[in-house]
């Protein structure tokens, strides 16, 4: 089996965001890209019941945002892939240093985005996407318009809200991209309960860039036992 590793960690991601309620149903898709390969999701399969075998492996090579070919080959894929995978690949195709992709349903930004067309710096944690945070114009799941407006909001972003429809986050992996996934979730929630309440107070510009630098050097890994 190919990307063993990445197919298992895909499963495993997909059971933690249907637990955590970031995704209901079948919603949501997720992936991981090695080199010129891309695992990812199956369209419309219970997470409940995803296994390995079951995350398909495409190839990233010739597929054009422009052209005929944004499907993606598939090398290893007993199912057809997610219906967003034009979006998937156009990402990866757009952002090199992005190695997996969480898309998800979760209520706070879905609602969001109905809203605003942006997240704004209601609180630091914007930072760790980039700044305030842009939500794509709608357009038909599954389609090359979609992928089109989320690779155009995301731009210097590793995230962007979904209008009328959710959220997608990007990462070097994917525990990163999993965990922006929660953070703007938390963010769209705290923002949607400082709104309903009166006018939220907003952070400086420059205070974000401050804050992305000192963000770098964030975070600590516990000593091996
Ligand atoms: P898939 O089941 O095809 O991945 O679709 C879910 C989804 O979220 C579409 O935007
Ligand atoms: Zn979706």
């Amino acid at each position: 089996m190919l990307l063993p590793r990445a197919r298992q960690a895909i499963v495993a991601t997909c059971q933690e965001l249907s637990r955590a309620g970031l995704v209901v149903g079948t919603a949501g898709n997720v992936s991981v890209r090695e080199g010129d390969l891309v695992a990812v999701t199956p369209s419309g399969v219970r997470y409940a019941e995803l296994t390995p075998e079951l995350v398909g492996v495409h190839r990233l090579d010739g597929t054009e945002l422009d052209g005929t070919e944004l499907d993606g080959t598939a090398v290893e894929a007993p199912l057809a892939p997610t219906s967003e995978l034009p979006l998937h690949l156009a990402i990866y195709r757009a952002r090199p240093e992005a190695g997996a992709i969480v898309h998800t349903h979760s209520p706070a930004a879905t609602a969001l985005s109905t809203l605003v067309d942006e997240v704004p710096a209601l609180h630091y944690y914007v930072a760790m996407f980039g700044g305030p945070v842009p939500v794509a114009p709608y357009a038909t799941y599954g389609t090359r318009e979609l992928a089109r407006n989320v690779v155009h909001a995301l731009h210097d972003r590793t995230a962007c809200l979904m209008g009328n429809h959710g959220a997608v986050a990007i990462g070097p992996d994917l525990a990163t991209a999993h965990d922006k996934s929660v953070y703007l979730e938390w963010l769209c929630d705290v923002y949607l309960r400082a709104a309903s309440a009166g006018t939220p107070r907003l952070l400086p510009l420059a205070e974000i860039t401050a804050v992305a630098g000192k963000l770098t050097g964030y975070g600590q890994q516990p000593p091996a036992p």
